[in-house]
This record gives C-alpha cells, sequence and structure tokens, in this order.
C-alpha cells in the first residue's frame, strides 16, 4: 500500500486537530485510508477539480454547449405542455428559462472557470450557491422561494453537462468519496479511477450503490447525518466497514492500527479454495446452486473462480448507465453476447430493465413522489413498449446458440407476465418473418411484492422460473424505503411475514417444479444463507464478494440443522425474537464457521 501523507489540520491556537470518531451502518465490508473528495449535486454527481490554463477554453465551451442543450430542453418542455392541467407547470418551466437568459449569471459561471480554474460543474454550483444563499435572506416569502427555480435550473446545466465530454476524472488515488448521496451510475464512473472507500449520509445495505459497492470490493459506510458539512477535501479518513466507523484525522496510534487492517483487507485469502468446484453440497448432501449477481460482467470471470455457475442475476439496467439512456437493439445485441459467451453453458439470467421514471432522460418533468411504488420496471417496460420490445428482440438474437433466460422485474399481476409473453412472441414471429436467428430464453419473474406472493400459484403457471428479489420485497412488505436512512432500522430481512413469503415462493415453485433462485442480498449473507436452505431454497444468487464466505457456511451445514432452525423461528411473533432465535441456534452449531469473520458479532449480521 503507498505511504499517505497525513493532513494536519491546525485550529485558531495552532493545536493540531485531535480525531474526530463518527458511528454509521456498516454497508461494505473492509478498512481504508485516504483523503476526503466532497461529491455534491443529484442527477449529475461532481466534485472540484482545479483545471489548467490550457483547459480553460475547452471548459468554457463545455459549458456553453450545456446551456445551450439545457435552453433547448426546456423551450421543448414548454411547448409539447398545452393542455390546461398543465398550465403550472409551464409557468415553472419558463421561470426556469428565463433564469437561463440571464447573461450575468451565465457570465459569472464563466468568470469562475476562467478566474478559479474551476472544472464547469464546481463553477455553476459556486455561483448558484452564492445566488441562493442571497434568495434565502430575502424577506417575501414569494421571492424566497424563487430560489428553488436556480437550484432546479443548476440541476439542468449539471445534467447537461454529463451529456457532453467528462472533464477529466481522475481522482487521487487514495481518494474516499464522501456525500449525501451516491448514485450508481456516479460510482460506476468514479469506480474507474479506484477510490478507497465511500461515505454516505443516505442508503442502506440494500441501496443499488452498496450493492455496486460490495461488487468492486470497496468499504463502505452510511447513515453519518451532515458528513458533508463536517469534512473537507484532503482531510484524512479511516473507513471501517466491518464496525461502522468513520475516523477523521486520525492520530498516529489510531493510524498504525488501522494500516495494518487496511493491508489485510487489500489481499484476499484465496487459502483453499478449490477454483474447479462449482457444484456444493451441504454436508447431509443436498445440492446447492451458488449463481453471481453481475452488474459489472467484466468480473464474471473471478466470480467463476469463487465458485459461481452462471449468473442468476444480470441487471440489464446498468447499461442505461453506459450509454446515458436506452442502449439500442444493437449496442444490447453486443452486450448480451458478450455475458452469454463469458458464461457459457452455465448461462445468464437478464432481467429487463428495472428503472424508474426518474431515471429517463428528462427528470424535472416527471418528478415522482413515490419512485418505488411508480412507473418502474415492467410498468415502464409496459408504458415505453417500443423499448421493452427492442431489449426482447435484442435478447432473443443474442440468445442464439447462447444459454439466456429472461427475467421480468417487479411483477405484481399475472396480466403483466401475459402481456409480456405475447410482446416476445410477436418479436420471435418478426424475427422469423425476417430470417434472423434467434434462440429460445426461458421466462422468469421477480418475486418482490406482496401481491406476487399472494398470487405465487397462479404465476407459477405462467413462467420456467422464479426469481426471489428480498431487497425489494422486504421493502415491500415491510413498507420500509431501501433507501431511507431514517428508517433503516424497519428494515428488519428477519421479519416474520418476510420469512412466511420466502417459504410460500419456494414451496409454489417446488410444488411447481420449476427452479426459485434467491436473488437479493439475503442470499449472500452467510448468516442468512442457512434459514434460507431450511425453506427449501436450491439456488442462491449472490454478490461475487459474498461467494467464498457463503460457499464455506453451505458446506460446513447439515441440511437437517437448517431445516430445525426454520422450525424453531416459523411460530416467532416479532422480528427481535427471530433473530434471538437464529444467533442462538448459529452459536450453538455453527460458531466454527464464523470464526474468522471480521464483524463484531453475530447482532451485526443479524441487522443488514
Ligand atoms: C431485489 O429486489 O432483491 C433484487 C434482486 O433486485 P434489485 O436489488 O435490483 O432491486
Ligand atoms: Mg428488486
Amino acid at each position: 500500500m503507498p505511504p499517505i501523507k497525513k493532513n494536519k489540520k491546525f485550529t485558531t491556537k495552532g493545536e493540531i486537530n485531535s480525531e474526530l470518531r463518527f458511528n454509521a451502518r456498516s454497508v461494505s465490508r473492509g478498512v481504508a485510508i485516504g483523503n476526503v473528495i466532497c461529491l455534491h449535486g443529484t442527477k449529475r454527481q461532481f466534485y472540484r477539480i482545479s483545471i489548467t490554463n490550457e483547459e480553460v477554453e475547452s471548459e468554457l465551451m463545455r459549458l456553453r454547449s450545456a446551456v445551450q442543450l439545457a435552453r433547448k430542453q426546456l423551450k421543448k418542455i414548454i411547448l409539447t405542455k398545452t393542455d390546461k392541467a398543465k398550465e403550472t407547470k409551464t409557468g415553472i418551466f419558463e421561470a426556469h428559462q428565463f433564469i437561463l437568459e440571464d447573461k450575468s449569471l451565465i457570465t459569472k459561471i464563466e468568470n469562475s472557470i476562467i478566474n478559479n480554474k474551476f472544472n464547469a460543474e464546481w463553477a455553476v454550483k459556486s455561483v448558484i450557491d452564492n445566488y441562493v444563499a442571497q434568495y434565502k435572506t430575502i424577506e417575501d416569502e414569494y421571492l424566497r422561494e424563487r430560489y428553488i427555480d436556480l437550484e432546479d435550473v443548476a440541476e439542468r446545466i449539471l445534467a447537461a453537462l454529463g451529456g457532453g465530454r467528462f472533464s477529466k476524472v481522475s481522482l487521487e488515488k487514495d481518494a474516499i468519496i464522501v456525500a449525501k448521496e451516491i448514485r450508481p451510475s456516479t460510482l460506476i464512473e468514479l469506480g474507474e479511477t479506484s477510490p478507497r472507500a465511500i461515505v454516505a449520509e443516505n442508503g442502506g445495505w440494500t441501496s443499488h450503490t452498496f450493492i455496486l459497492a460490495r461488487e468492486m470490493n470497496l468499504p463502505a459506510v452510511a447513515g453519518i447525518k451532515g458528513i458533508l458539512r463536517r469534512v473537507h477535501n484532503g482531510e484524512m479518513l479511516i473507513v471501517d466497514g466491518y464496525n461502522g466507523q468513520v475516523i477523521l484525522n486520525p492520530n498516529n496510534e489510531t493510524l498504525s492500527k488501522y494500516q495494518l487492517a487496511a493491508a489485510q483487507f487489500q489481499q484476499i485469502s484465496y487459502e483453499g479454495i478449490d477454483e474447479k468446484v462449482r457444484q456444493f453440497k451441504t454436508l447431509d448432501g443436498k445440492e446447492i446452486i451458488i449463481r453471481a449477481n453481475l452488474d459489472l460482467p467484466h468480473i464474471y470471470k473471478q466470480a467463476k473462480k469463487f465458485g459461481a455457475q452462471g449468473i442468476g442475476l444480470y441487471r440489464s439496467e446498468f447499461l442505461f448507465n453506459q450509454y446515458k439512456g436506452f442502449p439500442s437493439e444493437q449496442e444490447q445485441i453486443k452486450a448480451y453476447q458478450q455475458i452469454a459467451r463469458m458464461v457459457g453453458q452455465d448461462g445468464v439470467r437478464i432481467r429487463t430493465f428495472d428503472l424508474s421514471v426518474e431515471q429517463l432522460a428528462d427528470e424535472a418533468e416527471e418528478k415522482e413522489k413515490n419512485p418505488a411504488l411508480g412507473l418502474r420496471a415492467i410498468r415502464l417496460g409496459i408504458i415505453h413498449r417500443k423499448e421493452l420490445r427492442a431489449q426482447f428482440r435484442a435478447i432473443l438474437q443474442a440468445s442464439y446458440q447462447q444459454n439466456i433466460d429472461i427475467v421480468l422485474p417487479m411483477i405484481s399481476d399475472v396480466s403483466e407476465i401475459l402481456l409480456a409473453k405475447q410482446l416476445l412472441q410477436k418479436e420471435k414471429d418478426y424475427l422469423k418473418r425476417k430470417k434472423i436467428n434467434f434462440g429460445n430464453p426461458k421466462l422468469g419473474a421477480m418475486i418482490e411484492v406482496p401481491s406476487a406472493v399472494l398470487v405465487i400459484d397462479k404465476i407459477v403457471e405462467e413462467v420456467d422460473f422464479l426469481c426471489l428479489g428480498t431487497n425489494d420485497l422486504v421493502q415491500y412488505l415491510l413498507a420500509v424505503d431501501r433507501d431511507n436512512e431514517s428508517v433503516a432500522d424497519w428494515f428488519r430481512t428477519l421479519h416474520p411475514a418476510v420469512i412466511t413469503a420466502v417459504k410460500r415462493v419456494l414451496q409454489a415453485a417446488e410444488n411447481k417444479g420449476i427452479p426459485a433462485v434467491i436473488c437479493g442480498e439475503m442470499a449472500g449473507s452467510p448468516f442468512y444463507a442457512p434459514i434460507l436452505i431450511g425453506l427449501g431454497a436450491k439456488e442462491l444468487s449472490m454478490n461475487m464478494h459474498s461467494i467464498l464466505r457463503v460457499r464455506k457456511i453451505v458446506t460446513g451445514v447439515a441440511f437437517e440443522e437448517a431445516y430445525n432452525l426454520v422450525k424453531k423461528i416459523e411460530n416467532c411473533r416479532t422480528s427481535d425474537e427471530v433473530e434471538e432465535k437464529v444467533i442462538e441456534h448459529t452459536q450453538q452449531n455453527w460458531a466454527h464457521l464464523f470464526q474468522n469473520e471480521i464483524f463484531p458479532s453475530l447482532k451485526s449480521y443479524a441487522k443488514k
């Protein structure tokens, strides 16, 4: 590990600042030491970069094209919104247009690029922040509230900046990203320059950003209120993703303790791992298939070494980040063929785009109050049918002589499956007419909405397999936003309702004789895996970095013991009771399997 410069911070009295500790929620394991980079923005996330004299001109060009694009977008929105009901909305967008036409505002931003050598994003933020601060002091309430329009305009310019060439994103090697919230697309972009860790105010274990962080083996913690106000760019930070701790400006003693832990974390131990083994059995001979959930397909090779037998869940919406919008049919064919070739006979299950309306191009136009309950996943596919059909066509063609299956996200009703089957048939007919080769992918449904659990006996009649998405299932069963830090304590994976739902779905698949794969984060937890096995799970699909730990558990427990555990928890009334029983049973029977885990206690597993 390269040496890290310790940043001394002096108080006004000349004393060195002592270390500060923050308690956080661990959302990705590992330890890292580095220097803070504060990340700002929501849709378009960015941080301060100092540009050189030579880069000023191109940065000005980026800004001007972004402003141009933003103006065009607003014009289009205003022109298309003609009906009476939308008059108020149009008024808002006209106000935005007015702000964007203000030459003095744009000149100020340009001057900030020229004089301060700020990247365009930072110049937009700092100038508009200044305006916003002034507006907030205005006494007149109506005028004061106009700061919201300014923020919206800033957001629109920043989003437009994202469409153009990116101003160089090269984080320093030891960067620790600190943000209120980090979008998965931002993490993918920043991931290319290998940050050390992430610290966020919002998000939970099952947030996509942190699922991705774990896939990237990037330590992460969340849940520190106001963290952006408490740290500054360049300050030294330790992130302890095992114990949920963040230490700002550590003293020498703390630093040397953590340097050792950080170095250990960098070296994954492959000891005792047989790379050829991909079939796992419990001690009493029940076979459990382990698959990988992959959002970054290039890492399948590594997942396979760990023991993955194919990809149980490929979240195709990650292509959306890469192409900054719906990828074309040809782009999709190429991407899917690439994954299918990598995976070979073990196969890949491609989930159709699980997007929310917010992630589509013009977000300012279509904000939803409850995106998780809104036009999302299969519902969005039904509305944006052209895109869903293009995706079906792409998957059909890519599956020619390849092992690819299709999964439909967020199914809440059998009719959605029937419609998807009709559309799929239409695309098959079309390809046949055009004499284009295509395969015959199996069709599965994600079970993650309570209504799907309640009609599961009807669903199994219409699909070839089930994928149990426990992340959303917990969210929707318990009405707890999986991304909202303030309700994280209500996100109880071991709630009796969750156990009952999982059991019911596995039973329905068993009765019908079709496979059911558990692909939520629950499957990747060594603590939960025995419960799933006891409930009848035969396929677990998980984050690549969970495979070694889960495989050790799968092969170290007997089905009978897992079944006995399920019998003990089945009559519990509360999540607490279930957790207690699981901890007790794990300690009595499987403590040896958890011996090398760095997590402080089994209790911390129970909270995931
Ligand atoms: C789930 O909901 O459990 C799941 C696997 O899908 P995602 O995490 O992408 O919503
Ligand atoms: Mg889901």
